[in-house]
């Protein structure tokens, strides 16, 4: 059993990742400093709505409310897969969710497109200023 699961709740868990999910936004050159600035203001929760219930998925709210289902949530930390790739897919859903609260215009089939592409050169970033402060 991995203790340090245990000694945090999933709350601290959720602003962990949603943090972690802000520093890739943060590091990738695809978004300009405003867009940046706008991800930082959307609050964050897990949400037991009706929906979140059912689909077990993430959406945001008309007031720019992030809302990742406290299922799916639950659901994906618990699973047994290895709990690295599950704490991956929970950052990329919080990622995604912050990329259409930051183009509420943009229709799905570009926001996704967006999504990935940010994410990857955010990732690449991070990595390489790891790698600086490393040598
Ligand atoms: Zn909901």
């Amino acid at each position: 059993m991995d203790s340090s699961h245990v000694a945090r709740n999933e709350e601290e868990i959720f602003d962990a990742l949603y943090d972690s999910a802000l520093a890739v936004l943060d590091s990738t050159p695809q978004l300009d400093t405003e867009q940046k600035t706008r991800a930082l203001y959307f609050s964050h929760n897990l949400c037991t709505c009706e929906e979140c219930q059912k689909e077990c998925g993430a959406h945001i709210n008309k007031k720019g409310q992030i809302r990742i289902s406290k299922k799916f949530f639950h659901s994906t930390l618990n699973q047994k897969t290895p709990s690295p790739i599950g704490l991956l897919e929970l950052m990329y859903t919080i990622f995604y969710q912050v990329l259409h609260g930051i183009f509420p215009e943009l229709n799905e089939e570009t926001i996704i497109e967006k999504t990935e592409q940010a994410w990857k050169s955010g990732m690449t970033e991070l990595a390489k200023e790891k790698l600086n402060r490393n040598s």
